[in-house]
């Protein structure tokens, strides 16, 4: 028993002392006090007046007027301090400090006015009335307080304190028992008081406490609306905006009628595709990353960049000089990967392709300015690629025109409007055909014959290439196949090589026509190897595995050295006919051209000059090394029956040039 004692003390102290562990709970008592407590005072101080009133007349002033006086003006003044508290927000140790006060003036007025009144009770001598008065205070005075002090339950529990137990033990035993039925009933209306109080605080404190975990739940609902409505808006790869919060923000800046002028940059990276076929995606992610944040330091002050695609970026620039600021990131774009990037101890190489449209007065529509970025992009990536185009209104007469050829082509493809046609090639020494290079036709296209050098190109960057490729690589196998002493060409786009499958279609071709691998030879261009040495050396050794010769194609147009070319194992390379037009006028080139015949030799590759047109020609390129020829000299591309027909003859068609 004894060891309960402290716990009993300590459970009544804490019951008497105002709980400042939950500042919500304290708030919202402040709160309801600030009208409460005046109203409390203004009680306690009539039903004081109504007692004076009453035992003025029996002298003792002090007593009956003085002394409650100047309890009342303590009321008055606590009073008008509540009332000035109002609702307004205070900090929490000044809420805590208020309350505090309030629980100790609460068993401070209590006892004042209890003693005050067991006090006056005994100078009414005489007149039961005013002595009634005096319980008939009390009484209805301690319970009203005890109502309007509900909420903060220890100040309530002091009031009971100091009023109830002195009153009813004061009245058990005064005036001979007189009163002691008033005594037990108070006391025990105290003790009935004291169960609702302790139930009604209760749910209180459970009302407050669940209006905070309401307000909580609301802040975590708004917090994940607003994680919801970020994470609409960014790209989670690159942490930069998306295509909707780049289109939200260029709809903002076009429909603003006297707002900044405009401009849009649309980048698309070149060979993205390829680190990610080559190297994986983590390691492509890295690039996206990588390259993000290259551009956007190059950004102006205010604009917005976002990832609008896989690896397409788009900036919207809204300034007074939104076209030169356009130019110039655009153009900082392209530097920033001009030189490769390292990734691990990788080094990759991308380019970008960039385009960008200023809004005029005719289009400050957010689509159509963002359409015309893209065309402007598209027209750098059919173009050679890595580069800026400024949108003009002949870019969507080109991109039309491109459409409409890519359209037929894939018609062309499905109703079979294609044909190849042979180019004889001939032994420099003999003057016989060996081989044949094929090339594509498109006779039976309904708006008339296109030449490949204008549907090629449309062919690439549509992706059909490989479709168009394969063709002309199964239908030259088939026409060739009973032809033994001819090998054929056939050329490959780049585009052909970023399909992984290709090798192994050219295989199952191989095996599919029956065609020997060794009559066939390949010619490439250069493009692919400079972006994609890694990949392009695979493909050619696997296609030399295959026992399949590889060309390459149009040397002497681009840049590279033939020192260069060596480690792609090449079988031969083909001068472009820019170098061999030039061989019997330009003195410089036919050094040039033997050299490279030299080196190539030397280097264990054979030459075939493409596009001879004079005798003078095939004989300065045949001293100078050449094993074979080609061009109109010989005989121009021409069909199959008439190719056979040539070749019959075993003679090179040089009267048909
Ligand atoms: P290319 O591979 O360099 O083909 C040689 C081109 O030079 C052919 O043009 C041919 O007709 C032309 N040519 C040959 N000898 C002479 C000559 O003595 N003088 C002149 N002026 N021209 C000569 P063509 O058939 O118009 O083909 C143009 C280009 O189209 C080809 O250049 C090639 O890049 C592409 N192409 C043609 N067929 C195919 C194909 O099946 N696949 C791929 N990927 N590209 C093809
Ligand atoms: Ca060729
Ligand atoms: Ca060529």
């Amino acid at each position: 028993m004894t060891h309960r004692l402290p716990y009993l003390f300590r459970r009544l102290y804490s019951l008497l002392s105002v709980p400042t562990d939950d500042m919500e709970l304290v708030r919202a008592q402040l709160q309801a006090f600030a009208r409460q407590i005046p109203l409390l005072y203004c009680i306690l101080a009539i039903n004081a007046l109504a007692v004076m009133f009453t035992f003025a007349k029996f002298g003792h002033h002090w007593l009956s007027i003085y002394a409650p006086s100047a309890l009342c003006l303590l009321c008055l003044a606590r009073g008008i301090a509540w009332w000035r508290i109002g609702r307004a927000p205070v900090p929490d140790n000044v809420a805590i400090r208020h309350m505090q006060q309030t629980n100790r003036l609460a068993f401070f007025i209590a006892v004042a006015f209890t003693a005050w009144g067991l006090t006056l009770y005994s100078y009414g001598d005489g007149d039961a009335y005013a002595k009634a008065q005096i319980v008939f205070f009390l009484a209805l005075t301690t319970i009203s307080c005890n109502f309007c002090l509900m909420r903060l339950r220890s100040a309530a529990l002091n009031v009971t304190l100091g009023g109830v137990a002195p009153f009813s033990l004061f009245f058990f035993f005064a005036d001979d028992g007189h009163f002691r039925a008033a005594a037990v009933n108070l006391a025990l209306a105290a003790m009935g008081m004291i169960a609702i109080l302790m139930i009604y605080y209760r749910d209180f404190a459970h009302l407050v406490a669940s209006r905070r975990s309401l307000l909580e739940k609301q802040a975590e609902t708004q917090r994940l609306s607003d994680e919801n409505s970020r994470l609409a808006n960014v790209d989670s790869l690159s942490g930069l905006p998306n295509r909707r919060a780049l289109m939200t923000r260029l709809a903002a800046c076009s429909q603003d009628a006297d707002a900044l002028p405009i401009a849009v940059v649309y980048i698309d990276l070149d060979g993205f595709k390829d680190v990610n076929d080559t190297y994986g995606h983590a390691t492509g992610d890295r690039l996206i990353d990588i390259v993000a944040r290259q551009f956007a330091r190059a950004l102006p002050k205010g604009a917005m960049l976002a990832r609008v695609g896989g690896d397409e970026f788009a900036a919207v620039i809204s300034a007074s000089e939104a076209e030169r600021d356009a130019k110039s990131f655009a153009a900082g774009a392209v530097a920033a990967l001009a030189r490769p990037i390292r990734i691990g101890d990788r080094l990759v190489q991308v380019g970008a392709s960039v385009g960008v449209a200023c809004a005029g007065p005719d289009a400050r529509d957010a689509q159509e300015l963002f359409r015309r970025a893209d065309i402007a992009m598209y027209h750098v990536k059919a173009n050679g690629k890595s580069g800026v185009r400024i949108y003009s209104r002949d870019l969507d007469i080109e991109r039309q025109r491109r459409q409409e050829i890519e359209d037929q082509l894939r018609r062309g493809l499905r109703e079979d409007e294609f044909d190849l046609v042979y180019q004889p090639i001939v032994d420099a020494v003999e003057n016989r055909i060996v081989a044949a290079e094929a090339l594509l036709r498109w006779p039976r296209r309904p708006e008339g014959e296109l030449p490949p050098d204008q549907f090629v190109p449309v062919a690439e960057t549509s992706g059909l290439i490989s479709q168009l490729g394969l063709f002309a690589l199964r239908r030259a196998c088939e026409d060739f196949l009973s032809v033994d002493h001819v090998k054929v060409s056939v050329n490959v786009s780049p585009a052909q090589f970023r399909d992984p499958n290709f090798e192994l279609t050219v295989s199952k071709i191989l095996a599919e026509t029956g065609f020997p691998a060794a009559r066939l030879e390949l010619e490439v261009t250069e493009g692919y190897l400079i972006d994609h040495p890694q990949r392009a050396s695979g493909v050619i050794s696997f296609l030399k595995t295959l026992g399949v010769a590889v060309a390459l194609d149009d040397f002497g147009a681009g840049y590279t050295s033939i020192a260069y070319l060596q480690k792609y194992g090449f079988d031969r390379i083909k001068l472009d006919k820019s170098l061999v037009d030039r061989v019997t006028t330009d003195k410089t080139a036919g050094v040039l051209v033997a050299g490279a015949i030299n080196i190539a030799n030397a280097l264990d590759m054979a030459v075939t000059a493409e596009g001879v047109e004079t005798k003078e020609q095939a004989y300065v390129l045949g001293l100078a090394g050449c094993q074979r020829l080609q061009g109109f000299l010989f005989g121009r591309p021409m069909p199959l029956a008439a190719f056979l027909a040539c070749d019959a003859a075993a003679q090179p068609a040089v009267s048909a040039a």
